[in-house]
């Protein structure tokens, strides 16, 4: 699909780059047509989910929420905790099985249209520059000559916007009731928190003043990622060269008594002698957000934003042409003019899908109301209590770690079983757990001597809820392993 092209944007290596390694800057013009038009409506619905998501709550938690100090995380009322191992690995898989499909499929329509950082620096950051400093010039430059009120201007309402957005980005890791809090209180309250609110400020600042498209062409996996998961099927926004080709600047020629800075009732017509729909004009070129050049092919930088196709719409409007010398096509109606969305991809990555949504859903509804572990505290194995009512048994300090893992809050019992005349004490009985909370229980168990075999004997310990459920663990207790006289763990305990 390579053709010749303008000699600017072929004799870059990168087309961020110029030739003597300095940045070249991008300031691509806004070409208005119907994609505009429907991404700028998708964006600005995105941008009220962005920021209304951590502020919804869902059974009482927020929509989403990544806890990372408590590795906790909340999606839309559903709490994964770090022993939900098996959940956070399908979930990841399911969400990397659904990229290449959504890719195989589409392209990158996310980045194009739904991707944050486009949608802030498309429709947020960028209109909001064009408003202080005016449009791009013809050539996708600077305008020249911008008063420094207005350039001072742009920033103050970058930073402003940033500083909003770090918030927003800070609501998805910490409990908005705690950012609403620190937002109101003084910074010197919550020098930490100002610390890192200003930091993300800062980050936001240079990812959308500075770095801007270098997000998409150098530091984003998914960029580098598109290659392979791509086929010649995928839909991708592409120039059709059989039409286009050869392509040549066009000879104006005005029509009688048509005023001369009227452009738009200029007809045109090729300079010679029979040429393809092209005009050379680069509007794709200029209006293009990572500066490429599409008539020269599918490229990595390309994010799928349909800027060119809405720019070279309105050109053929102008010459009178079909629209769609650039459209959204695969590689193989392209070149073979054969599309086909039936292919093993399409059937093979839902099927894969599918068995994991089959799984995850299996493993969440059959996980436990309660994570609990048993852990040994004290610093002896056992203690042989010789006085008091419970002279002779065997006491083993146990300390039980609960999770509640409900939409709940619930208060938790203990008892022991399997072993005839043991007993469970704790100051911990009905200990009360919020929805997702956590807790620890203490417990002592005293079993008789004679229950001990060479120094262990078998315990089942039950855990109840108010929501009715119950979990019996078997744990194993010390114990002496043989006459009274040889206990070398023995003291003196009445309990
Ligand atoms: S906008 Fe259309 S006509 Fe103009 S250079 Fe691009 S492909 Fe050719
Ligand atoms: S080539 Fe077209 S679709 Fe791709 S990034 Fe540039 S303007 Fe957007």
């Amino acid at each position: 699909m390579t053709t010749d092209a303008p000699a600017h944007a072929h004799e870059r290596v990168l087309s961020t780059l110029n030739e003597d390694g300095s940045r070249r800057w991008l300031y691509p013009r806004l070409s208005k047509g119907r994609f505009l038009t429907r991404r700028r409506l998708v964006a600005y619905v995105l941008l009220i989910v962005y920021n209304a998501l951590p502020w919804i709550s869902i059974g009482g938690k927020p929509s989403i929420h990544l806890n990372l100090p408590a590795r906790e995380f909340t999606f839309f009322g559903a709490t994964f905790l770090p022993t939900d191992t098996v959940l956070l690995m399908l979930f990841v898989a399911g969400l990397f099985v659904l990229i290449f499909l959504l890719t195989a499929l589409f392209g990158r329509v996310w980045c194009g249209w739904a991707c944050p950082q486009t949608v802030y620096l498309e429709f947020i950051y960028r209109p909001i520059e064009r408003l202080f400093e005016g449009e791009p010039t013809a050539r996708g430059e600077r305008p020249k000559k911008i008063p420094g009120w207005r350039v001072a201007g742009k920033y103050v309402v970058f930073f402003l916007i940033s500083w909003h957005l770090a918030h927003t980005f800070l609501a998805y890791f910490v409990e908005p009731t705690t950012l609403l809090q620190w937002s109101t209180q003084s910074p010197f309250d919550h020098p930490a928190a100002f610390t890192i609110v200003m930091a993300v400020t800062g980050l936001m600042l240079f990812d959308f003043v500075y770095f801007r498209e270098q997000t998409c062409i150098v530091a984003c996996p998914y960029g580098r990622f598109q290659s392979v998961m791509l086929d010649r099927q995928s839909l991708i926004i592409s120039y059709d060269e059989s039409r286009g080709e050869p392509r040549g600047k066009l000879k104006k020629r005005r029509s009688k008594g048509t005023p001369a800075k009227d452009d738009l009732s200029l007809k045109v017509v090729h300079e010679a002698p029979v040429r393809g729909d092209c005009i050379d004009c680069e509007m794709c070129v200029t209006t293009c957000p990572t500066g490429i050049d599409i008539r020269r092919g599918l490229q990595m930088e390309c994010i799928g934003c349909a800027q060119c196709i809405d720019a070279c719409d309105s050109v053929m409007d102008r010459i009178g042409r079909p629209r769609g010398l650039i459209r959204y096509s695969s590689q193989a109606a392209m070149e073979e003019n054969r599309r086909s969305v039936i292919r093993p991809r399409v059937f093979i990555y839902p099927a894969i899908l599918s068995i994991i949504v089959i799984a995850f859903v299996t493993v969440l509804v059959t996980s436990p109301a309660a994570n609990v572990t048993i852990h040994r505290i004290g610093d002896r194995a056992y203690t042989v209590v010789d006085s008091g009512m419970a002279s002779g048994m065997v006491r083993n300090d146990l300390e039980l770690r609960i999770v509640n893992r409900t939409n709940e809050p619930q208060r938790y019992r203990f008892t022991i079983g399997g072993i005839e005349g043991g007993e469970l004490i704790s100051q911990d009985q009905n200990l009360e757990l919020p929805a997702g909370g956590r807790g620890r229980a203490a417990v002592s168990l005293f079993v008789p001597r004679e229950a001990f075999t060479m120094g262990r004997a078998t315990a089942t310990i039950t855990l109840r809820d108010d929501g009715g459920y119950e979990r019996e663990m078997t744990y194993r207790l010390q114990g002496p392993w043989g006459s009274e006289s040889s206990d070398s763990q023995k003291r003196e305990t009445a309990p």
